[in-house]
């Protein structure tokens, strides 16, 4: 079958893989589409570590072509949702229920074989059903959902909450629509991209404004007293400084970016002064996935909109050498 193989940093190629095997609890999934993003162009480049040659790609939507064992394993014919993090299950962290940092787990695409393929074996339990009412460019989205809805359960959010959201790329987009349907009375969107404020004011944004402007939005917004939610989704030193700033006393910060590299400074005196809660959540667990696909079933969160390119697996290295030319680029899915 075909995959998109990582044989070396910089060096992906579309090419003949063995066919994955089912039995026992793996179940087999024909991959019928799989999405991008900056975790497989930091694997590609080199930036996040793995070894070779790696299948990538973990943001995946197929139908069970082998069902795996199991009480309540998907029926062949299925259309699921890969949830594409591993854990041990042995281990004190996994013990404690906290599968999802699993000292000894890792993501598929990265730490194993993922499914930037034809196929892709995967253990059944780890399958989320899709319904066929989702469309496919909805379902793209579904993932990185989960994971966005992963972080907001660590933030409660009242009807009379204002909110912002650093960072208007895909899970900022995500993260502003959630916010709206668990019920914030605004938004606010900050970003850079002006066709991405464009669709942040299109997929509910109270208003949108750029980081500049921001802290004479936001008090203009909340009436100067601050948000009491922060969403930081754009994973910089900057940006995470910049909620910092914007949060109201007492506020929630979740840094949903990540950040890598060290000596990046924070405003300390904020954080104390304004007595502020940061969480900074990690990978999704399962019912995050399942959440995720009922409020997109639901039409509460929308994924079709940010589905920039729709391409053949072949266009993969060329699109993830060249990512940063595209700025307007969100989503890019692959269809094996
Ligand atoms: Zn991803
Ligand atoms: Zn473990």
């Amino acid at each position: 079958m075909r995959a998109a193989v990582l044989e070396a940093p910089h060096h992906l190629a579309v090419r003949d893989v063995a066919v994955p095997q089912g039995g026992g609890e793996l179940a087999v999934v024909r991959v019928e589409q799989a999405g991008v993003c900056g975790t497989d162009r930091k694997v590609v480049d080199g930036s996040m570590p793995t070894t070779f040659p790696r299948v990538i790609g973990h943001e995946l939507v197929g139908r069970v072509v082998d069902g795996g064992g199991g009480a309540g394993a998907p029926a062949i014919g299925t259309r699921v949702l890969v949830d594409p993090s591993m854990s041990c299950g042995w281990c004190d962290t996994c013990r404690r229920g906290l599968v999802h940092l699993c000292p000894s787990g890792g993501l598929m695409g990265r730490d194993v074989d993922g499914g930037l393929a034809e196929l892709v074996a995967v253990p059944a339990s780890r399958l989320h059903v899709v319904p066929e009412t989702v469309s496919d460019d909805d379902a793209a989205l579904l993932q990185v959902l989960g994971t966005c809805v992963h972080a907001q359960r660590q933030v409660d959010v009242f009807p009379s909450d204002h909110a912002v959201v650093v960072g208007l790329g895909v899970s900022g987009l995500l993260h502003l629509q959630l916010l709206r349907a668990r019920g914030a009375t605004t938004v606010v969107g900050v970003g850079r991209s002006a066709s991405k404020r464009a669709l942040a004011d299109e997929l509910g944004a109270t208003v949108t404004c750029t980081p500049d402007e921001a802290a004479g939005v936001v008090a203009e917004v909340t009436g100067g007293n601050g948000p009491e939610v922060v969403v930081e989704a754009a994973g910089t030193g900057a940006t995470v400084s910049l909620a910092v700033e914007l949060a109201g006393y007492g506020a929630t910060v979740v840094i949903f970016g990540t950040v890598v590299g060290a000596n990046h400074s924070l405003p300390f005196y904020d954080l104390y002064r304004k007595e502020l809660r940061l969480v900074n959540p990690r990978a999704a667990v399962g019912r995050d996935y399942d959440d995720a696909i009922a409020v997109v079933a639901s039409g509460e969160v929308r994924g079709a909109p940010l589905v920039t390119e729709r391409l053949p697996i072949a266009d993969a290295p060329a699109v993830l050498a060249g990512w940063y030319d595209q700025p307007g680029r969100l989503k890019v899915v692959f269809e094996p």
